[in-house]
């Protein structure tokens, strides 16, 4: 069996020159955030990230460590933290819309019309592996997902940003946990107790003035939260991950039709430098194309 590359057919493809003609709707312009879920999500996002961050650099490490530890501490999360809200600001403002791409890049190219396909809610032809969003109101570059934590979808231009977001999310919250179960058990807080806070507020309720167990109840809120935190972000990571194996789209990950091997896969959603991308999302890092023509892989 031989493989070779060559553009794709999509599935679906033209509809009639009737829809064609019909009128344009005016679109909204992307970027911004754009629905009551996404102001929802992206501020318990920050505010969970900002507190742990805070929590753990001025009240739990001052318990366990001497000056210079909290300062190693500090800095080290301090990296970390700019890395979440940094690839969390990128993810949210990096446009994938094929309105952002520049007009004469918005029509095929000579011989690729029939690769193109009609959106019937932005009534015209837009590049494969582009699909409508209705939160953003706007096709999409090789549209992903949209995410309400970071209030914007997910696509051609700012996946990059997305995967290390999601990456260094999991491993600040990873770290946060480990500072936190240090803290419970200082305080005689057991894993179990997750499971039986019930009891905990019910003893809290019925002895007021107990400040022990409502240390105790504290602890157990903040620990919930933190393995939250830990497993959303990993769980979102590791899905990039199989996406990025792939090269396909999280509604359909497991496709293979533009698997064009681990190394090229990472060029098209990291950029040039690749893996390099991890250390900062200030590096630059270009993607060999832009967004509207895919080669896939098939076999013949
Ligand atoms: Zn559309
Ligand atoms: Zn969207």
């Amino acid at each position: 069996m031989k493989i070779s590359h060559e553009f794709v057919q999509f599935r679906g493809i033209m509809q009639s020159e009737v829809q064609m003609q019909t009128i344009s709707i005016p679109r909204r312009g992307g970027g911004a955030i754009k629905s009551w879920a996404d102001i929802l999500g992206v501020s318990t996002n920050v505010c969970i990230i900002l507190f742990f961050y805070l929590f753990e650099a001025f009240y739990v490490m001052p318990q366990f460590l001497g000056l210079f530890g909290q300062l190693v501490h500090f800095l080290v999360t301090t990296w970390i933290v700019y890395n979440i809200l940094e690839n969390l600001r990128l993810c949210a403002t990096t446009l994938s819309t094929v309105d952002s791409l520049p007009p004469e890049m918005q029509q095929p190219m000579k011989g690729e019309e029939h690769l193109w396909h009609f959106c019937k809610i932005c009534q015209r032809n837009v590049p494969p592996r582009s699909w409508h969003c209705n939160t953003c109101d706007a096709c999409i570059l090789k549209r992903d997902h949209h995410c309400n934590f970071v209030g914007n979808c997910v696509g051609h231009n700012n996946q990059r940003y997305f995967i290390w977001f999601s990456f260094y999310a999991a491993i600040g919250s990873g770290v946060a946990l480990f500072d936190n179960f240090m803290l419970a058990h200082k305080y005689g807080v057991g894993f179990f107790d997750l499971v039986t806070a019930n009891l905990i507020i019910f003893n809290a309720y019925m002895n007021p003035g107990r400040q022990d167990l409502v240390i105790f109840y504290r602890i157990v809120i903040v620990l919930a939260v933190n393995i939250f935190a830990v497993l959303f972000p990993a769980i979102l990571f590791c899905t990039q991950v199989a996406t990025v194996r792939k090269n396909s789209v999280m509604h359909d990950y497991s496709d293979r039709t533009y698997d064009l091997g681990f190394g090229s896969n990472l060029a098209l959603i990291l950029g040039s430098r690749r893996l390099w991308t991890c250390l900062a999302p200030t590096i630059k890092s270009p993607l060999p194309h832009n967004g509207t023509r895919w080669k896939s892989k098939r076999a013949v």
